[in-house]
């Protein structure tokens, strides 16, 4: 049997993203508004170099324009052999029901200041909200990118965020987020060519499809959050179950490893993420057992690019 390989990536959404799923309003303009490439990325910078593994890390075009100080921790981290992929240029969670015109621009423009940032043009998309179309895998294949990595088919997920989004809208306050087409949920767990008319079904010869983790059957999904929240004998259980397949797609986000106090994160945000009120400590501490647990096991850690393209 091949080595069982781990990908980490992490989809460096900025806090004014969260904003728009919880419709807060304006986004803070202090030091929040930079935290996530300022301080939470070189914190992942950290926790890879202690592990020695080289991530995918998932850049939103229009925050590489805006912050040269971020934009050099990116540069930094890509000439240290990390990968800088394509997260869109502005992160517009209707991404996928944008014309096709206005997503070939949100595409064209991300990876234009990806490229010049990382000094290679990016071969890897993560959609915006992970719902992603044929269309917009057209559009990268004729971009010549190697691999997505949009699909999320977690049952769990998809009916928390259902869940959450109805309750807004009966409050009054619709979130900015959006739900992606319930054919996800049967989309395949492992990497496949996505059908050109059907991007959740496999059976075309392009780009590579790289599902994001959940579980067999339950389809729980094994992601920064969950293993940040879930308690250690669950997080536990779920690294050790993902680990079992021949490719574990871990995603973060940035936001996982802010520090709510230190980075100044407006506590109205803090209040909606209980991922926020958990100690950095804690973050770090779940994803460093992770890790370790992952090099224990056997596995390689491997970017989502090498896989796609190896
Ligand atoms: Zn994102």
């Amino acid at each position: 049997m091949p080595q069982r390989q781990v990908a980490v990536s992490v989809d460096l959404d900025a806090v004014a993203c969260y904003y728009r799923i919880h419709a807060l309003g304006e986004p803070p303009t202090g030091p929040a508004r930079q935290a996530v490439l300022r301080r939470c990325l070189p914190r992942f910078a950290d926790l890879f170099g202690r592990h020695d593994l080289r991530a995918t890390f998932f850049v939103v075009g229009a925050d590489l324009e805006e912050d040269a100080e971020g934009r050099a921790l990116l540069a930094d981290l890509a000439r240290g052999g990390h990968e800088l992929a394509n997260h869109s240029h502005t992160h517009r969670y209707d991404f996928a029901r944008l014309s096709r015109p206005a997503m070939a621009e949100e595409i064209d423009r991300a990876h234009a200041a990806v490229a010049a940032c990382a000094g290679a043009a990016p071969v890897g998309f993560r959609a915006p909200g992970y719902a992603i179309n044929a269309d917009a895998l057209d559009l990268l294949s004729a971009r010549g990118y190697r691999y997505d990595s949009s699909v999320f088919p977690s049952a769990a997920y998809y009916g928390a965020k259902a869940l959450v989004m109805g309750a807004m809208r009966a409050a009054g306050r619709p979130s900015g987020s959006f739900l992606d087409n319930p054919r996800v949920l049967l989309a395949p767990r492992r990497p496949y060519r996505p059908a050109p008319t059907a991007p959740y079904r496999h059976g075309g010869d392009g780009i590579l499809e790289l599902p994001i983790a959940v579980t067999p059957l339950a389809r729980l999904h094994v992601i920064g959050t969950s293993l940040i929240l879930a308690p250690a004998w669950l997080r536990r259980h779920l690294v050790s179950v993902a680990l079992r397949a021949p490719l574990f797609n871990l995603e973060l986000h940035g936001i996982d490893l802010a520090d709510a106090d230190a980075d100044e994160i407006p506590p109205a945000l803090v209040a909606r993420q209980p991922d926020l009120r958990r100690p950095l400590a804690h973050k770090l501490a779940a994803l460093d057992e992770t890790l370790a647990a992952a090099r224990a096991a056997g596995s390689r850690f491997t970017t989502l690019r090498q896989y796609a393209t190896g």
